[in-house]
């Protein structure tokens, strides 16, 4: 699948917002968004004053969404549909399905600094989801489902690198974290709050809804 390979913090700027795309860097002074919180381009210091419309709005919330699970429209659009289709809200629906993706599950699990590091884990055959190999970054995890370290990858130095950070993260109370065997439990899917991305999903669904 493919996805956005320009330059990273570009889009925090261009939507207005920390997006913690790039993990460790994020949260110290190296943050391009703290050095210019303007958008980028040769106006971006001037977009500030100029008067944004309604569309203008939800369309950015939209694009923000996507920034932060790292989806391209395409893709985005068909967890829309999806999120249609199932009962209850739509844009909860939306959010929970993207929680749900196999490389934020990882992320959130405290094996990658950032999604985009959890993603490449995930591709490059890291991991094991009930006990099958998994590399593909948006499977879908269930309710019960065991995300392991694979045997071999418990050897690799990146693994090791990821194992010894492992528990410094807060893990959400729908993960279950065990750092002794490298895994992690699905226990449920997320509740809307407890999932902290910045998104304000109604905007999308009004979006779609034009
Ligand atoms: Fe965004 Fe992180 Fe880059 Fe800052 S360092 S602009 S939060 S991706």
């Amino acid at each position: 699948m493919a996805r956005y390979t320009g330059p990273v913090c570009r889009q925090c700027r261009r939507e207005g917002v920390k997006l913690y795309l790039k993990g460790d860097k994020c949260y110290g002074d190296k943050c391009a968004f703290t050095k210019r919180s303007y958008a980028p381009g040769q106006h971006g210091q001037g977009q500030g004053r100029k008067k944004v419309s309604e569309y203008g709005i939800q369309l950015r919330e939209k694009q923000k969404a996507r920034r932060v699970y790292g989806i391209l429209e395409g893709q985005f659009r068909l967890y829309f549909d999806k999120a249609e289709r199932q009962k209850g809200i739509t844009g909860e629906n939306l959010l929970v399905l993207l929680e749900r993706r196999l490389d934020n599950v990882v992320y959130r699990l405290g094996f990658g600094a950032s999604r985009n590091q959890a993603r490449q884990l995930v591709r490059h055959g890291h991991f094991t989801v009930n006990g099958r190999k998994v590399n593909i970054p948006s499977y879908l995890i269930k309710a019960d489902d065991v995300i392991q370290v694979s045997d071999k990858s418990k050897e690799s130095p990146v693994m090791k690198q990821m194992a010894e950070v492992l528990g410094n993260k807060t893990v959400p109370a729908w993960l279950e974290l065990s750092i002794d065997n490298l895994n992690g439990k699905v226990v449920r899917f997320p509740n809307r709050d407890e999932i902290d991305t910045p998104i304000q999903e109604h905007l999308i669904v009004e979006l779609y809804s034009r």
